[in-house]
């Protein structure tokens, strides 16, 4: 049973929620596809923290659940968790721990192949991860009694 003022106050979570990930994807480093550097992405995974084109979330998605975790930005509800991640971690961050061992002058491919091997060697193989990296364990805002 959910009365009007918990209907809107779930409402107001959204919404606050949606703020939060339009100012993250200002951000200089969430405005490219950590991926392939196309140009405003709108896609997300939240527990990889880090923000997609519509063509890379989709291959994320094929490597599964326990790999990442796709959302859109605009059309999906986030929780307070998800929301803690990407203010976590965000495409800079994710790049210096899963890119900290790609070489030099590594240019990203731009075939959906290339891509696909690219994404899986990153973060199914771990193929360029930081070898210290711990994954953070972001506290949650204390707003969380509404979460679904
Ligand atoms: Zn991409």
């Amino acid at each position: 049973m959910s009365t009007r003022s918990e209907r809107d106050k779930g409402k107001s979570f959204q919404e606050k929620h949606q703020a939060i990930l339009s100012a993250l994807l200002k951000d200089e480093d969430n405005k490219y596809c950590v991926d392939c550097d196309a140009k405003g992405p709108r896609w997300a995974s939240w527990n990889l923290g880090i923000f997609l084109c519509i063509r890379c979330a989709g291959i994320h998605r094929n490597l599964g659940v326990h790999i990442s975790k796709v959302k859109s930005v605009n059309l999906d509800s986030w929780t307070p968790e998800q929301i803690a991640m990407m203010q976590e971690m965000g495409n800079s961050r994710a790049r210096a721990v899963y890119e900290a061992n790609l070489q030099d002058g590594f240019r990203r491919p731009q075939t959906d192949s290339g891509l696909e091997a690219f994404i899986r060697a990153k973060y199914e193989q771990k193929k360029y991860i930081a070898k210290e990296w711990v994954p953070p364990q972001p506290r949650v805002p204390r707003y969380t009694e509404d979460d679904p």
